[in-house]
């Protein structure tokens, strides 16, 4: 098996999805999954692309079984199967240019094979190489893995090019000879590529290499059902990340994007391998639903460690925390992460609460404050700063018994309290309990923007 990618842009998500199947598909059968750059595309692939999409890959885990290969280095072996086609007569050299193509034919209009027959050996300039459909083709047909029989008629197929007139082959071209080289048995990849496998059967049968099985993959569409594309939010893998989704959290997303197995929607990597079989794909295609991933993520938050986490928001996102937040000991630190996780669904947004939890915020929303600041307010959240004050062990539990007593004699209701106590804090009402984030900001910083609150109550 082998993910293929085009350095010509950053992986997305469609790319990613593909490599998923691939690999799992390789542990599933215990094969051997390969990743090889198709870079034979000289104008639009970039060695920062390339980087990209390995960098994705490598956060994925999608690692490759054997060294990365890269298309470009097989240069010499690709030209050597070119001229074998032309020698064989199964390829012709075509000198019409696209300018004459036009005029002759139109736009979009497919190739009258005037170089086919005539004589060209005595014409100079420039020329592609095109392939030299046989006659005897009067449909392709192969059956694809996902999507059964597929047809295509030779009125649809005409001498394609596979050499640029730098005399650099094409993908349709390289593809076949590596696959063939590399001994790829399944190439699994988007629907997009139905056009390209047609070109690539053909020449399959020129050069009698033995040819792999083919698996379509449905698109990825956006919610208006059209195809995913970037009005539609992030397409790309690296803006995942670096909005703080995991990447278990994605895959598990991912692979459920097109596959399923009865409607179970949570699964371990180890389950995918033993479950993950192209019978399970289904034939259309699949709407992106940020709002499920979303929730995933989500769960795979809940679902790890504290530790662990900050590890990763350190070494992957590269966001110095714990230095960032240096007043909190690690230990602090990580219970206010165990707090907010389990309302958060994605790093960032787990961030964003612990910074403005750290800092609080000078501004305290309006609108909140209408609604939860009344007359007597000052007076109350005044006369628990000297209670809590009189604390002597600073506990979340019996800073909720010391609120909810004081509540009770006064013959308040919890929330009028502890609404305006969180916007003292943080702002905003918007927040895990109100004895955590006591509990969590230690007794003097709690004091001092408790104390600060009520001034500015005046
Ligand atoms: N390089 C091609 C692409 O990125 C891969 C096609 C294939 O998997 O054969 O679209």
């Amino acid at each position: 098996m082998r993910f293929a990618p085009s350095p010509t842009g950053n992986l997305h998500i469609g790319g990613l999805r593909a490599a998923i199947f691939n690999w799992l598909f390789a542990r599933h059968n215990n094969g051997t999954f390969i990743i090889r750059i198709e870079d034979t595309d000289k104008e639009r692939s970039t060695k920062k692309f390339q980087d990209s999409i390995i960098d994705s890959l490598a956060w994925m885990q999608l690692v490759s079984d054997e060294p990365l290969y890269i298309q470009s280095s097989f240069e010499d072996k690709h030209k050597k199967y070119l001229q074998k086609l032309l020698i064989a007569g199964k390829a012709y050299k075509c000198y019409c240019s696209e300018l004459e193509l036009q005029n002759r034919l139109g736009e979009n209009c497919r190739y009258d094979q005037c170089c086919r027959e005539r004589d060209c050996s005595s014409f100079v300039g420039s020329y592609v190489i095109r392939f030299k459909v046989p006659d005897h083709i009067k449909q392709v047909k192969f059956t694809d893995l996902i999507r059964g029989e597929i047809v295509i008629d030779r009125d649809q197929i005409d001498d394609f090019i596979i050499a640029r007139s730098d005399g650099s082959p094409v993908y349709n071209f390289v593809v076949v000879v590596d696959d063939a080289e590399m001994r790829i048995n399944y190439v699994i990849r988007g629907e997009e590529h139905l056009g390209n496998t047609v070109k690539q059967i053909l020449l399959y049968d020129a050069f009698e290499f033995t040819q792999p099985e083919w698996a379509h993959l449905p698109l990825i569409l956006s919610p208006d059902g059209g195809k995913l594309s970037k009005r539609d939010g992030a397409v790309s893998v690296i803006e995942y990340k670096d909005a703080g989704y995991l990447p278990d959290a994605l895959l598990n997303y991912l692979v459920r994007l097109g596959w399923s197995y009865g409607d179970q929607e949570i699964f371990t990597k180890e389950e995918l391998i033993k479950l993950f079989t192209l019978e399970g794909v289904g034939k259309s295609g699949a709407i992106f639903d940020i709002e499920k991933l979303n929730w995933l993520n989500g769960v795979y938050l809940r679902d790890t460690d504290s530790a662990a986490l900050l590890d990763y928001i350190e070494t992957t996102m590269k966001v110095p925390l714990q230095q960032e937040l240096n007043t909190w000991n690690r230990d602090i630190l990580l219970q206010a992460i165990t707090i907010y996780k389990e309302r958060t669904r994605t790093l960032c947004g787990l961030i964003d609460e612990l910074r403005l939890l750290y800092k609080g915020s000078i501004v305290v929303d309006a609108q909140l404050s209408d609604k939860w600041v009344v007359h007597e307010t000052a007076l109350h959240i005044g006369r628990l700063v000297n209670l809590l004050e009189s604390l002597s062990l600073w506990d979340a539990d019996l800073i909720k018994e010391l609120i909810t007593s004081y509540c009770k004699q006064a013959h308040l209701k919890l929330p009028a309290v502890a609404q305006p106590v969180r916007l003292a804090l943080i702002g905003t009402t918007e927040s895990p309990s109100v004895f955590q984030l006591l509990f969590l900001l230690g007794k003097n910083e709690s004091l001092k923007r408790l104390r600060s609150f009520v001034e500015s109550l005046g």
